[in-house]
């Protein structure tokens, strides 16, 4: 089953999401920050809390829809220098941020930078310990397609994590949370970015992102053993986890 995604041209569902965080790049963080309060950060470290690398031997970890690198610095710092973190998105300007930063960091010679795309990753199977995507997978125009990849380039043992928006299943906060993502966030958007339409259709695809169970599915779908799911902030954002075995 493709869980009814292919009713979107993907070209095009492609092309419209490269257009607009090649727009927000250089102001994508502090976007971030404003449109969340802050609470990315939290909920990154809640995710990456959960990403274990090895304290003894080699680990290598794949960051995919990295961006501008909150994920993979987190890994990299928690790991030791025997910890290989790789950043892949499809956008050069967004990696080209998360360079910057890395430098900065002094997490660069952790840190490797790939512009490719999750549904066709540039790697042999059975490469890695980790894959982690963070509001990532809801822009990939084929998920089915880019979960099949994320199982193919772990090792036996891997696991999966992904962070994303889910949806609130609380009365009262679920209003509120619909008036503030169609109204505020547009205008934040329009606000810093100059640019009130790349985040009505950000909040857009949000809003069309199935919700943890049915996601959960199709990480199982896509082979993974013990799918599991916590729901964080009253289903604002959920972590999603799963293992090759
Ligand atoms: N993971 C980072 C974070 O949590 O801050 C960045 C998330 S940002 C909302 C989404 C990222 O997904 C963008 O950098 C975008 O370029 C990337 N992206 C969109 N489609 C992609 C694809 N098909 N393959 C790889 N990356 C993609």
């Amino acid at each position: 089953t493709d869980f009814g995604f292919t009713r979107v041209p993907l070209q095009e569902k492609q092309a419209r999401v490269d257009a607009v965080f090649h727009k927000v790049a250089s102001r994508y963080d502090l976007m971030n920050d404003l449109m969340s309060a802050g609470m990315h950060r939290l909920w990154k470290d809640q995710f990456t809390a959960q990403v274990r690398p090895s304290r003894t031997g080699p680990f290598r970890h794949l960051d995919v829809a990295g961006g501008t690198g909150d994920i993979a610095f987190r890994v990299a710092r928690a790991g030791t220098p025997k910890t290989e973190v790789t950043v892949l998105d499809i956008n050069g300007d967004m990696l080209e941020v998360g360079r910057e930063r890395a430098k900065k960091r002094g997490l660069a010679d952790r840190l490797t930078f790939v512009e490719a795309n999750a549904e066709d990753l540039p790697f042999p199977s059975n490469t890695f310990d980790a894959y982690t995507i963070a509001f990532g997978i809801r822009n990939v125009p084929r998920i089915p397609q880019a979960l099949s990849e994320a199982f193919r380039v772990l090792k036996r043992g891997g696991h999966f994590l992904c962070l994303e928006f889910s949806h609130v299943d609380i009365p009262g906060l679920d209003r509120l949370y619909e008036t503030y993502s169609f109204r505020a966030i547009p205008l934040i958007g329009q606000f810093v970015t100059g640019d009130a339409e790349s985040y009505r259709y950000l909040v857009e695809s949000i809003r069309r992102f199935p919700d943890a169970e049915l996601f959960a599915d199709m990480i199982a779908e896509a082979g993974f053993a013990r799918p599991s799911f916590t729901r964080l902030s009253g289903g604002i954002v959920a972590i999603h986890s799963g293992w090759k075995l």
